[in-house]
């Protein structure tokens, strides 16, 4: 129950626009077992757009990220223990396509939910050593593991200089030392967008957030230059929850 739970999660099941899944696999394992190859599908489809996001998740390798026995490269989510899971490949591309020009270099950015750290050291190839990418997890072993993830990957040298950094704290109230924050990432489900995280959006600022319980909308919130907040949603997505450390670790 709970591995169907798992598979279930993360996922984008009701096409609608262009960051859509056109169903719940893109790919199997077997046609593309290399972290190129499954950048490539990626771009073949029409989820990967922008060539910097391509060289980013070229230069990520999805394999450090996903504990052994998984399928890294493969287009679904991945049980990362803990009641969790680790986003599919197109959602994480989906995702770092929204933000993208929100993640440009000495921009600040924040992972909400950073699991396996595999976003979060995306975003800090992604706005580089004078910018911030700080991740915000509640379950202190993912804390952990990521960091030792990120160490053995691409983006290490960003945790040697300071501006990638991952923190145990309750994602729900972001995290306001490095705030405000040109984009925000949150890889869980909230019941509805946290108020501390529309807060530490800065002005011309945008956040991707899955919203929703049973039925969950992903929504892409920009805050104005003049603070003003516009909110829309891009589609429809299947995400663990967003909520307490107790409550996930004992979901069965
Ligand atoms: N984006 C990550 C993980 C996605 S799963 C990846 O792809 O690897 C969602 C993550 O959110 C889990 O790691 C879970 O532990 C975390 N989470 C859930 N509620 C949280 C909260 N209130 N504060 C911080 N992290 C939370």
């Amino acid at each position: 129950m709970e591995v169907l739970r798992s598979i279930l999660s993360c996922f984008s099941s009701r096409p609608r626009s262009r960051a859509r899944a056109q169903s719940h696999r893109l790919w199997s394992s077997g046609a593309s077992d290399k972290n190129k190859a499954m950048v490539e599908q990626l771009q073949r489809y029409g989820i990967i757009r922008s060539s910097k996001v391509a060289e980013v998740m070229d230069a990520i390798d999805r394999g450090v990220f996903v504990p052994p026995g998984g399928s890294p490269y493969s287009d679904s989510p991945m049980p990362i223990g803990y009641n969790v899971t680790i986003s599919a490949p197109h959602m994480h591309a989906a995702c770092l396509e929204l933000l993208e020009k929100n993640l440009q270099p000495g921009m600040h950015a924040l992972d909400v939910g950073s699991g396996t750290g595999y976003l979060t050291a995306c975003f800090a190839l992604m706005v580089g050593s004078e910018g911030r990418a700080v991740g915000v997890e509640h379950i202190p072993e993912l804390v952990a593991t990521s960091i030792e993830n990120i160490k053995k990957s691409a983006a290490a040298p960003h945790l040697n200089d300071g501006s990638l950094s991952i923190h145990i704290a309750d994602g729900r109230e972001g995290w306001p030392e490095l705030a405000p924050y040109d984009a925000i990432h949150v890889g869980a489900a909230a019941p509805q967008i946290p108020e501390a995280l529309i807060e530490q959006l800065k002005p011309g600022g945008r956040m991707v957030i899955p919203v929703g319980t049973v039925f969950q909308e992903l929504k892409v919130v920009d805050k104005k230059l003049d603070g003003s907040v516009s909110i829309r949603d891009e589609t429809s997505v299947r995400y663990v929850p967003l909520t307490s450390k107790e409550a996930q670790l004992h979901a069965n």
